[in-house]
């Protein structure tokens, strides 16, 4: 029997439209393929265009439909001159995380032999960790409502026992099911600054109550300088990280500078009951229009969208195209003939998802 899944689309700002209309191509060409599971899409308006143009950057009516689907796919949103008046720019990514909890900001870093990173690795390693990024609270609470006069300035990190618990939950989780595939060595680090700030030893405190309910796992710590480090020195040997959210954000393109940059870093935001998947950066005005972006961590986005739905709903076509997807872009990065210009190629944005499709054909 054939199952339905319907997908909110945001299209965004930017190259935000260039690099989604490829990558629903592709899932619109997988899902034609299969028998067992249909994709419909839905594209929705928000961004700072829309912003710019009516004054609502993202609408209740889109709001509501991306919460009615099974799950959401976005690309980029914000643009550098479009702001609110209180300087900050526009940011619907922030508010969805926010307004469905969508507490797990999941990036992997995946490096395979023969794919491109500024690291010199040694023979027989590999990179294949993923960083967790809580998305809702730390020092991103008070966004919006920090406390600005003319000689101070005061922004709130905010750590709750509720959402760390369900925070730490899917870290371990992860590393079990990665563990179970033959990824990872089941192993989750904490990272945090607890050496310095009490809410960082709270945060920590409730990593180790958790940890107990994963015998089978290795649970530790590091401080959050020091995984900067390790993650240039010996990316191999992590499995699961999960941090605060600004310590998160700042890691996670740590992580996309080891895969080569941005163009190849997917994300997803995850919570209890719903799911946006996007990739790491934002809407690149300075090359938007050009038809040269690379749309590779789009693609592996939607790659992520498909296991998530797949997992979910137990469809295991869903979670094997989701694997193909993943595979076919690491096949055409390492074969080399498709890049875009930011990976040191001449393809156009629709050169690199074509030959994606052509791999998937293979
Ligand atoms: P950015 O990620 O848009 O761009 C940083 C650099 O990376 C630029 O040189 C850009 O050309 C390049 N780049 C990014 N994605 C690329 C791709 N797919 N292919 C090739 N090159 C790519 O970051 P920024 O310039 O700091 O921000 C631009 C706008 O995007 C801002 O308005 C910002 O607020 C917004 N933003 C949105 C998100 C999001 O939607 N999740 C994330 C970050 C930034």
């Amino acid at each position: 029997m054939t199952q339905t899944f319907r997908i909110a689309v945001f299209d965004g700002d930017g190259i935000g439209p260039e690099i989604t209309k490829p990558t629903v191509g592709i899932l619109q060409h997988l899902s034609a393929a299969s028998p067992d599971y249909d994709l419909l899409f839905e594209t929705l308006p928000a961004g700072a265009a829309h912003y710019a143009q009516t004054g609502e950057s993202l609408p209740v009516k889109s709001l509501e439909a991306a919460r009615a689907a099974d799950a959401i796919l976005l690309s980029a949103m914000g643009l550098p001159d479009v702001r609110y008046e209180d300087g900050t720019e526009i940011s619907p990514q922030i508010d969805l995380r926010k307004a469905f909890d969508l507490f797990a900001g999941v990036r992997p870093v995946r490096v395979m032999p023969g794919q491109h990173t500024p690291l010199k690795l040694p023979e027989g390693r590999e990179i294949d960790f993923v960083l967790i990024r809580e998305s809702t609270e730390g020092l991103f609470y008070s966004q919006g409502t920090g406390e600005v006069t003319e000689d101070d300035a005061r922004e709130t990190l905010r750590i709750t026992r509720a959402t760390s618990e369900k925070l730490f939950r899917f870290a371990f989780e992860l590393a079990h099911g990665r563990k179970t595939q033959g990824r990872g060595r089941g192993r989750v680090t904490c990272v945090d600054k607890a050496n310095v700030f009490r809410a960082f030893a709270f945060f920590r405190g409730i990593f180790d109550e958790q940890a107990k309910d994963f015998p089978e796992l290795i649970a530790d710590h590091a401080y959050v300088d020091a995984t900067a480090l390790w993650m240039v020195q010996k990316p191999w040997d992590f499995d699961v990280l999960v941090t605060e959210n600004m310590f998160g954000d700042i890691l996670s393109d740590l992580g996309a500078g080891l895969m080569g940059g941005l163009g190849m870093a997917p994300s997803a935001d995850i919570g209890l009951d719903h799911a946006v998947f996007q990739p790491c950066h934002g809407s690149a005005p300075d090359i938007a229009g050009q038809g040269m972006a690379n749309p590779m961590a789009m693609i592996l986005s939607a790659g992520m969208m498909l296991e998530w739905l797949g997992e979910r709903h137990d469809v295991a076509a869903l979670t094997h195209d989701g694997v193909r997807l993943r595979d076919a872009v690491e096949s055409v990065m390492r074969k080399g003939e498709s890049l875009t210009p930011d990976f040191g190629g001449a393809a156009s944005t629709a050169d690199a998802a074509d030959a994606v499709c052509a791999m998937l054909d293979t």
